[in-house]
């Protein structure tokens, strides 16, 4: 996954003008009254060949009543959950006003970076009051204008600087990259060796700091497709392997890398507790999984063997209902070409944006359907919901009270989103959050 870089700050700002300006397009409508919604609340950005994701908080919501402090604190608190770095914008024609001082109250408790823009400094001189902003506590204020992109390059440069050392920042648009996961001996080289095997390697293996991070690039059809750590699958060191602890360690810093996670299942064994560990860490990590039966030759088939087998994981992987379970062989070849079609589908569908009054429509008629939970003579409300990311499809939905929101009305709205918008193969994350 990229770093998410979150833009907070009182309205009018300028939030949603520098947005537009990192983003590198117009693609947030820029209008002069404040809280006014946006097409676009979140973009892929680049800088220095680094690769992020920029969102603008001021447009998560639609205009409304709320009060601004209010306001202002579900996208701060939005901002803290989901963003690596935030960006945190006052307006420096303005100065400092006392919404800027409530914004910093609350970002003060995050332990993120938080780099403080002074927006609308138009021109190489300072305004008078600029160092005021300082008493906000995040240090050195950086001026930018963001109408004119005066001073956006040092801010991005400092932003680049503070995203976590670990994450990665290769562009992974077009590029599918796939984790093959699985107990030792369930065939997982098999598998990927016929994937890559008729396919031209473009790059292999392209070496890493140590031998074990070894990745495989392959073209096929046209498509790119990163096989993630594939040493780790293909260079035989059972020893290590076969330490329980070290494969699932090992499969977990592949899936954190990965866009697709195939999960190999040994048909003779069935799903073990380390596998159901080792798929709950997809799931988990908000990846697009698909369950892999290999060694499909071996079983004894009759007309019921994919049903009942099917259902057994099922049970076992209750909390991965939406993933795909193919039957294969590596051995023989069989449905080997179904896995690349279905690594194909659910990257899309994993990949796919809602527009947000479809959404909002889709989740009014969920609750005109089925009467959202009470308790204590307090009814559940649902304001609103935006989809705020991708990879996982990510939402924010907009509540009178979280507790309020259980397990189970979150699964049915859950699922009435899977019956709308498919998203097939992926989990789906959502963030809840209360105005009241
Ligand atoms: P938001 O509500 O924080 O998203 O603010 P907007 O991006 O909608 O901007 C609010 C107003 O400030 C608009 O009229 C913008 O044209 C203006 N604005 C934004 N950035 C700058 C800037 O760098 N300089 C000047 N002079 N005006 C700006
Ligand atoms: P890995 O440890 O998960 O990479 O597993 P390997 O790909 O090395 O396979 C382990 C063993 O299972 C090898 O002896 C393979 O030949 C065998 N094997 C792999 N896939 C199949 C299959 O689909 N059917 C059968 N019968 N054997 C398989």
């Amino acid at each position: 996954m990229n770093p998410i870089v979150a833009i907070v700050g009182r309205p009018n700002v300028g939030k949603s003008t520098l947005f537009n300006r990192i983003a590198g397009e117009r693609i947030a409508i820029v209008e002069d009254t404040p809280g006014v919604t946006r097409d676009r609340i979140y973009a892929q950005a680049e800088w220095v060949s680094k690769h992020f994701t920029i969102i603008d908080t001021g447009g998560i919501e639609p205009d409304s009543e709320e009060l601004i402090p209010k306001k202002m604190r579900q996208q701060a608190e939005l901002a803290m959950d989901m963003a690596q770095v935030i960006l945190f914008v006052v307006d420096g024609k303005a100065g400092l006003t006392p919404s800027d001082r409530d914004v910093a109250l609350m970002l003060l408790k995050t332990k993120k970076p938080v780099l403080l823009v002074v927006n609308k400094v138009d021109n190489k001189n300072l305004p008078d009051d600029f160092y005021d902003f300082y008493e906000l506590g995040f240090g050195e204020p950086i001026p930018v204008s963001s109408s004119i992109g005066l001073g956006t390059g040092d801010l991005l440069d400092e932003v680049v600087k503070n995203f976590p050392q670990d994450m990665d920042t290769e562009l992974d648009e077009d590029v599918v990259k796939v984790a093959i996961v699985g107990k030792p001996n369930a065939g997982k080289s098999s598998i990927l060796n016929r994937l890559i095997g008729e396919e031209r390697v473009i790059v292999s293996p392209i070496a890493g700091t140590t031998r074990d991070a070894i990745d495989t690039y392959i073209e096929m059809d046209g498509k790119k497709y990163l096989f993630i750590d594939t040493a780790g699958i293909r260079r035989k060191s059972k020893v290590y392997e076969n330490i329980e602890k070290y494969s699932v360690i090992r499969a977990y810093a592949s899936v954190e890398k990965a866009d697709v996670v195939l999960t190999v299942i040994d048909a003779t064994e069935g799903i073990s507790e380390q596998d159901s560990k080792i798929a709950g860490l997809a799931h988990d990590a908000g990846k697009a999984s698909i369950v892999v039966v290999n060694k499909w030759d071996l079983i004894e088939k009759d007309n019921h063997s994919v049903k009942e087998y099917t259902k057994k994981i099922r049970e076992e992987l209750p909390f991965m209902q939406y993933c795909p379970i193919l039957f294969v062989s590596a051995l023989t070849s069989q449905r080997m070409g179904k896995i690349k079609e279905t690594v194909d589908f659910i990257f899309d569908e994993a990949s796919k944006r809602v527009a947000t009054g479809v959404l909002n429509d889709v989740i009014g008629e969920a609750v005109m359907m089925n009467q959202p939970p009470s308790d204590k003579g307090k009814r559940l409300k649902i304001y609103y919901a935006t989809q705020v990311g991708v990879r996982p499809p990510t939402f924010a939905i907009f509540v009178n009270e979280k507790e309020l929101f259980h397990f189970s009305y979150q699964r049915y709205i859950e699922n009435k989103l899977r019956e709308n918008f498919g998203y097939e193969g992926t989990p789906l994350k959502i963030y809840v959050r209360e105005k009241n």
